[in-house]
Formats: structure tokens, sequence, C-alpha cells
């Protein structure tokens, strides 16, 4: 099964011709409000995944919201698609995380986050996540919640024989022990460096990463695809066809969520990749951080 421990906000969202500059103010059309966060995100987006290959696995979402109508919003829609909301606790102190995101016609994008409950995220959080893992169950974390919490939270599932996949996102530099404890890192251009150190965009940049690394790493290069490798000298590339991109909020959620769930059915990277790349195609073609062009059961809809 898969574990997903991470960040759940409320997404407000305007689209605008185009962003602002500092001191600027831009006029958009009206607010878009969804359920977002990359950890619950990515816990959307492996559900249907899972759900698309039709596997059993199943897909539970660890994480915090505050004792508000987002955090109500956000477990709502966590179980609409099928994923477990049982780890995701309520904080009577903090409020729901919040996102504010600017889209422009080209589907570039700003965000600023209040993270409110995510940043409460600790020692029992990891404890609840940790409980009933088995080995080979794959367990995704971001950076949205605090770095301390998913240190521990890679040890533990390492000592369970579980797998980690960590989303380095938003971008922050990861200390060696950490980087190395992984086995999957998933960034794109810009976190990998800020990560690692290194500029990846190609099979051999890659190699080098995860040779330093001593885990896996992948690198999403947004319309073109991906690239990576493994510690043991595996390298590829994987090119995205070619979509109209709208709205590339999430692109980098379902790449995770599908490439996890690739994993719990046994593919190799090389094979998660492909499936990641072809999620987060799909992903940029309409507004929203969570865009599923067939939800498998109607009855469930979708959160949007
Ligand atoms: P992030 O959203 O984390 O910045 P990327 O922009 O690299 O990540 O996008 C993640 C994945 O989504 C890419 O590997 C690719 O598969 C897909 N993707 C993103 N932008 C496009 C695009 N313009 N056309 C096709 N696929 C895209």
């Amino acid at each position: 099964r898969i574990v997903v421990f991470g960040s759940l906000n409320a997404d407000l969202s305007v689209q605008l011709p185009e962003l602002p500059q500092a001191g600027q103010t831009v006029l958009g059309s009206g607010l878009f409000r969804s359920p977002g966060g990359k950890g619950a995100n990515q816990a959307v987006a492996a559900a249907h995944a899972t759900q698309r290959r039709g596997l059993p696995a199943a897909v539970r979402m660890v994480g915090r919201v505050g004792a508000d109508d987002e955090g109500q919003l956000l477990r709502e829609s966590l179980a609409a698609a099928g994923v477990d909301d049982s780890g995701v606790q309520i904080d009577r102190e903090a409020p729901t995380g919040v996102a504010l995101i600017l889209v422009d016609d080209a589907g570039d994008n700003m965000i600023a986050v209040a993270p409110g409950a995510n940043l409460t995220v600790g020692e029992a959080d990891v404890a609840g996540a940790v409980a009933g893992l088995r080995p080979g169950d794959v367990v995704v974390c971001q950076l949205e919640v605090p770095v301390p919490a998913i240190r521990q939270l890679v040890r533990s599932a390492r000592a369970v024989g579980a797998r980690t996949v960590c989303n380095a996102a938003p971008a922050a530099a990861l200390d060696p022990e950490l980087l190395a404890s992984l086995t999957v890192l998933v960034v794109n251009e810009t976190e990998a460096r800020h990560s690692l150190g290194l500029s990846v965009t190609t099979p051999p940049q890659a190699a080098q990463a995860a040779a330093s690394a001593g885990c896996a790493v992948v690198v999403t290069l947004g319309s073109r695809g991906a690239v990576y490798a493994t510690p043991d000298g595996d390298a590829g590339a994987c090119p995205a066809p070619s979509v109209e991109a709208v709205d590339t909020v999430g692109a980098g959620d379902a790449f995770v969520g599908a490439f996890a769930v690739a994993l719990t059915a046994g593919d190799g990277v090389a094979e998660a990749v492909t499936a990641g790349v072809a999620a987060g195609a799909t992903a940029v073609t309409q507004l929203g951080a969570r865009y599923y062009p067939h939800p498998p059961d109607p009855k469930s809809g979708d959160e949007r």
C-alpha cells in the first residue's frame, strides 16, 4: 500500500492575463477554491492511478488540518477520491493551510502558502504513518511539513523495509544523510539545484546525481518530460507527449502519485517514470491542481 505523508491546503486561485510584478495589481477572473496541498494532491493522484490500473492497493493520507471549513472540505475531498483519511488529524490550535495561486494565460503560476496546521505535523503523525507498514509498501513525502518529521519518517519507514519517495518540493537543501536514506528523490529542475546542488537535465547528469546522493533520482523537466537514474547506474529519459498546457499547477503532484503507484505495482524506476510523465501531461491540460478526465466511479465525482 501507499502512505502519503504531507501537506493539505485550501487552494485559492485567480486566472490573470499576466502575473503581477512586485507592487503591481492585475485584475483577473473570479476566485476558484479547491482542495490542494502537495501531500493531499499526491494522495488523490495515487488513488486515481491505483483505480485506473485496477490495483487493490490502498492509499492512506497522513497530515493535519485545522478545525475549520477548509479542513472539512479537504477531508471530504480525500474520501470522495477513495483516499483513506483516517491519518488526517484535526489540529485545534492552527488553521488549515491556505495557498494563494495566480495563473496566467500561458499557464505559468506564482504561489504563496500560509502553512497553518501543516507546520504542526510531527512525531505523533510519523508514528501514525509508520504503524502497519510492511516491507515493499511505498511512503511518499514532500517538504511542506517540517523536515525533522520527514527525517524521522524516512528512518522509520526504512527500518521496516518500506520504500520512500521524497518529492523535495518546495525547493530546499537536503542533508546527505537524508538523501542517502531515500529510495527515490523526485524533483523538478529548480528543486534539483537546491536539493542536490546540481543542474540535471540529461541522463548522464542524473546518473552523476544518483551516485552522489546515494538514491535513485528523478528530475521532471516540464514539457520535456523527465530524466532519471538509479544508484547502480541505470539512467534514461522519458519525453512528455505534446499537449496544450492550460495550468501547470499540480503537474508534479500528478507525476509523483502515478510514479508511486507504479512502484507499488512492481514497476522499476524507468517504467514508473513513464507512468508519471503521462499523468503529469494530463494534469496540465485543465485548470486546477487535481484534474482526472475519467473518474473511475461517477458517484465519487471530482472534487473540483
Ligand atoms: P512541477 O509541477 O513540480 O514543477 P514539472 O513542471 O516538471 O513539475 O512537471 C511534472 C511533469 O508534468 C513533467 O515531467 C511532465 O510529464 C508533465 N508536464 C508538465 N508540463 C508539461 C507540458 N507543458 N506538456 C506536457 N507535459 C507536461
